[in-house]
């Protein structure tokens, strides 16, 4: 009775959902319609490239919701490869300096023979940008994004029963917070705190999802004031070859 009640759920806010994203979308697509008129009327310099402004804000938008949206829906089967975090991360630096603001400091702790992780590296990619995001939003005066590895051996008697050998990946915070009584929602499915049209509660429930297939775990501690730290646990992939490692800094920087 508990499953189908939450399977109901479920269908209940996969419902909202798209209720709420084509209105989303709507209001985008508006924003850029009503440009396109006010742009065959009006000559005036200034005015024209306010408009343009907000029709590249509304389409940017519109794109950041339905690649969200995409990502979620695929659930592609990933590919996982051996990968080195540190040089997949000093190629994505000028990506995720791109989706922060200049009040943010970044700071990547990379610790010393760090094993490489098994994962997909473009999910990988997605994720990491998805967790800079979510932190720049809650620290909308600045503040500093860690992201943090070492090498963590588990046992199997940790709350999330996982044992071997796992690279722990933190993305780390120093903003708002989670008040605690949401604290164990923000990775269910469309949760969001956020208005319309910037939040689709997708995120999150991404990141944990990816973890899991990973084969390893997502946890999320926070602290309001202090700010959230979101640990992956990714399993120890085999040595990286060069090349490979040359390919992902090469992908990366493409990307950015
Ligand atoms: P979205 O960012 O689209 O709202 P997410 O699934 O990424 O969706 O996040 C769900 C909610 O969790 C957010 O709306 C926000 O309330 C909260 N949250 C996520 N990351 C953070 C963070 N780093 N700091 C504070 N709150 C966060």
């Amino acid at each position: 009775a508990e499953q189908s009640l939450r399977h109901a759920q479920k269908m209940e806010a996969i419902g909202q959902l798209t209720g709420g994203v084509a209105h989303d979308f709507n209001n985008l697509l508006m924003v850029v319609c009503g440009g396109v008129n006010l742009l065959e009327r009006t000559n005036d310099t200034a005015q024209r490239a306010r408009i343009l402004s907000g029709m590249r804000d509304a389409a940017a938008r519109g794109e950041a919701l339905t690649r969200q949206l995409l990502a979620f829906s695929r659930r592609t089967a990933l590919t996982p490869e051996p990968i080195d975090l540190p040089s997949l991360l000093e190629g994505m630096r000028i990506l995720i300096a791109g989706a922060l603001r200049g009040d943010i400091v970044i700071d990547i702790k990379m610790a010393p023979d760090l094993w490489p992780v098994l994962t997909d590296p473009t999910q990988l990619n997605l994720v990491i940008l998805n967790l800079a995001v979510n932190a720049r939003d809650a620290m909308p005066d600045g503040g500093t994004l860690t992201i943090a590895a070492t090498n963590a051996t588990l046992e199997g008697s940790n709350r999330f029963a996982l044992a071997g050998e796992f690279v722990r990946l933190e993305v780390r915070d120093t903003g708002v917070g989670i008040p605690p009584e949401i604290l164990d929602r923000v990775f269910e499915p469309f949760f969001t705190t956020k208005e319309i049209g910037k939040g689709t509660g997708l995120g999150l429930s991404q990141v944990y999802g990816f973890a899991k297939q990973s084969g390893g775990h997502a946890e999320i501690c926070s602290r309001e004031g202090d700010g959230t730290s979101v640990i992956l646990y990714l399993p120890r992939g085999e040595a990286v070859a060069q090349d490979n490692a040359q390919t992902q800094l090469s992908r990366s920087e493409e990307k950015g």
